[in-house]
């Protein structure tokens, strides 16, 4: 232990002498234990017993005192000497010294003997940036050009696995110190998020990392900055297996088959076979939920799911769709023999008796198939054509199975007039946004609302999105509605302020509006006509547009984070396969999806993960759809900041919600 000294009575009066301030500081008990004159002027001290007086643990910051402890022990692992700028408080004024900082033993114990070096001008702006330096929790590293440290802030410090260490060897893959040098090469800088060696073991860093000159020599160096991201890294390995499989039977959920299917069916095309994609509902699965409760609901699905599975040949795949519904492809030279041999299979084994709850259940299930010989693959279709057939099967007295026939469809006519139908409710204002209370958990106040459309239809009566916003996402009438939805909530928001309340308001977005080039130039008309403040103006995207083209995207997010107004990403956790895009859009809130919600008690896993990533990525986090005070309290003890739901209010016109905050 070469830097290690010992404390030795004998050399007391000359250190005494020295005119460089020197103390020795008791690292257990955060106490001066010796100083000489010197550093008892720089305390500002009476005498070395005032100064050994002072209990320093009390305005001693928690980062302050972490890096003690992890002094300690770089003394005693590595005999560790380094120099920092340090910040003194002697009687609350701030003074900067250059310390040198190195073990020594005292009586046995490790302690830190401290030798400042030179009492260094007290610039502001120096003065923090090293403070900054010192207390930031990214881990700040300065090599030399052969790679060689340089110096370590205190947190790089704490996680690096051996202090002499090389830029070169903090790598598990070398490729990854390759790519980054290579751009520092090309440009001067470069980012990588790679594996990298820790105090802790392996560990996920996102650099970043810039050619530049050390300070003090002048000579070629590369400043490094890294985050740890591991957590990330999980999370997002753990999310996108949850929204790939379903919890419940493990089978793969209706993402999990979506990247699946197409690539199956191509094969199955491409080697001359058919193939054949079945749907299959259980008939009155609500009264199993209904009668003998939700348990045996969800364990009847298991044993359900467990029965499809082993009809099934090693080619055949299964996925549950969500609810009772199960998807089944298939594959064969002449497929729809082969379907209706296996559906009639299946509905005989479904249909057994199961026991729950001690009683014998027995439930019968109806079947759709849609083939596809050969010919242009459309999985859409497909999907729709096996549902359109097995809600004929229903219709024709379940327990039964059918085939998609080209007479399914004639719905569709119904469609084409309802579509006429809306054209003409649009043209004569009847579509009108309700606003639903977002409330502030915290405080139960409500802070805002979300705009949802409802159409008050002349004939029908007030009538709810799922029956129009659909036939206007086909019939190109999305772009119109969202328009007049989001220039009410405009209006509304401007009203409020008039009256003196501070509320924001927040519209969905469709698809294929935030895929309109026109949609900033839309956005920033409204706002202008109608003298909304964007601050207080949230559009809610879905996370499917976030997952297509990344410039497009960014552009659009970009151009409308200019107008200001914030973006929420809604319905969050139904659709992603991978969270970087998080990190990389511009993005305020995550709603997360009713679902989850609804779904706490039982499988709180998917809503704890989202609250994490949340947390981590410093978004506001919305719960929609909360109805209970359970489901309250169990968010507001994740610091989730905002909820919608029955609970506080539903959606209600504007009339009814203003005499809820007023
Ligand atoms: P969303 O954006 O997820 O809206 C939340 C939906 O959940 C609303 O249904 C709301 O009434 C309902 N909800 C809120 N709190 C609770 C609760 O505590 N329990 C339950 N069970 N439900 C609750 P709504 O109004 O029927 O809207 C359905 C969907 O239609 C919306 O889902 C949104 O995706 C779409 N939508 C509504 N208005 C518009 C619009 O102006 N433009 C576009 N593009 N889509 C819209
Ligand atoms: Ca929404
Ligand atoms: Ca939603």
């Amino acid at each position: 232990m070469k830097n290690v000294i010992s404390w030795q009575g004998d050399n007391l009066p000359m250190l005494e002498a020295l005119s460089l301030p020197l103390w020795v500081f008791d690292i257990d008990h955060r106490r001066v234990f010796w100083a000489n004159q010197a550093a008892l002027e720089v305390w500002g001290a009476d005498s070395l017993l005032e100064l050994q007086s002072r209990d320093m643990s009390r305005d001693m910051s928690v980062s302050v005192a972490q890096r003690l402890n992890q002094y300690r022990q770089d003394f005693e692992r590595d005999n560790a000497v380094f120099s920092e700028s340090w910040t003194l408080y002697p009687k609350g004024q701030p003074r900067l010294l250059k310390v040198v900082f190195r073990g020594i033993l005292v009586e046995g114990r490790m302690m830190m003997f401290c030798e400042a070096q030179n009492n260094l001008s007290v610039d502001p702006t120096t003065l923090r940036s090293a403070e900054a330096l010192m207390h930031t929790s990214m881990l700040v590293t300065l090599y030399d050009s052969a790679g060689m440290v340089l110096y370590r802030n205190p947190s790089a410090r704490a996680k690096v696995a051996y202090s002499s260490e090389t830029w070169r060897q903090h790598f598990i893959h070398d490729g990854d110190w390759q790519a980054l040098q290579q751009g520092i090469a090309a440009t001067g800088e470069a980012r990588q998020l790679a594996q990298v060696h820790t105090r802790q073991g392996m560990r996920w860093h996102e650099i970043a990392v810039r050619a530049c000159r050390d300070g003090v020599s002048g000579q070629d160096a590369l400043l490094v900055t890294e985050v740890d991201i591991t957590d990330l890294k999980h999370a997002e390995a753990r999310a996108s297996f949850l929204a790939n499989h379903d919890v419940l039977t493990g089978l793969p959920n209706r993402n999990g088959i979506r990247s699946e299917l197409l690539p199956y069916l191509q094969q199955a095309l491409r080697d001359g076979r058919q193939v054949a994609l079945m749907f299959i509902d259980l008939d009155r699965f609500k009264n199993v939920n209904d009668s003998l409760g939700h348990a045996s609901g969800d364990e009847m699905l298991i044993r359900m799911s467990g029965r499809l599975s082993q009809l099934l040949g090693h080619d055949e795949k299964v996925a549950r769709l969500g609810g009772d519904e199960f998807l089944v492809m298939l594959a064969a030279p002449d497929v729809a023999e082969r379907a209706e041999t296996l559906g009639r299979r299946i509905l005989q084994t479904l249909s057994m008796p199961m026991r729950l709850s001690g009683m014998d259940v027995s439930v019968s299930a109806s079947i759709g198939i849609s083939v596809c010989g050969e010919g242009r693959l459309d999985i859409e279709r497909m999907m729709r054509h096996a549902d359109l057939a097995m809600y004929a099967a229903k219709d024709a007295g379940r327990n039964n199975l059918m085939f998609f026939a080209p007479s399914l469809e004639e719905r569709s006519q119904a469609q084409l007039a309802l579509e006429r139908d809306i054209r003409r409710g649009l043209d004569g204002g009847e579509f009108i946004a309700y606003f639903q209370p977002r409330v502030d958990v915290a405080s139960g106040r409500i802070i805002g609302a979300e705009a949802l459309a409802r159409w008050q239809h002349p004939l029908r009566g007030v009538l709810m999105p799922d029956t129009f916003i659909p036939l206007c996402e086909d019939g190109g009438m999305v772009r119109e509605l969202g328009r007049q939805i989001l220039t009410q909530a405009a209006r509304q928001q401007r009203q409020w302020r008039d009256r003196g309340l501070e509320l924001m308001v927040s519209v969905n977005l469709s698809p294929s509006q935030f895929i309109d080039p026109a949609l900033a130039g839309m956005v920033e008309q409204v706002l202008r006509d109608s003298g909304c403040q964007p601050d207080r103006l949230e559009l809610e995207i879905t996370e499917s547009v976030l997952l297509g083209d990344d410039e497009q995207t960014m552009q659009t997010l970009q151009s409308l984070r200019a107008l200001g107004v914030r973006i929420a990403v809604d319905d969050f956790g139904t659709g992603y396969s991978n969270l970087a895009y998080l990190q990389r859009y511009p993005l305020t809130s995550l709603k997360i999806d009713r679902s989850f919600v609804s779904d706490l008690e039982r499988r709180p896993a998917i809503a704890e993960m989202i609250t994490t990533l949340c947390r981590m990525m410093g978004l506001n986090m919305v719960a929609e759809g909360v109805e209970t005070p359970q489901q309250l309290s169990w968010l507001a003890e994740r610091g989730c900041q905002e909820y919608q739901g029955f609970l506080c209010s539903p959606a209600l016109p504007s009339h009814l919600f203003a005499q809820l905050v007023l």
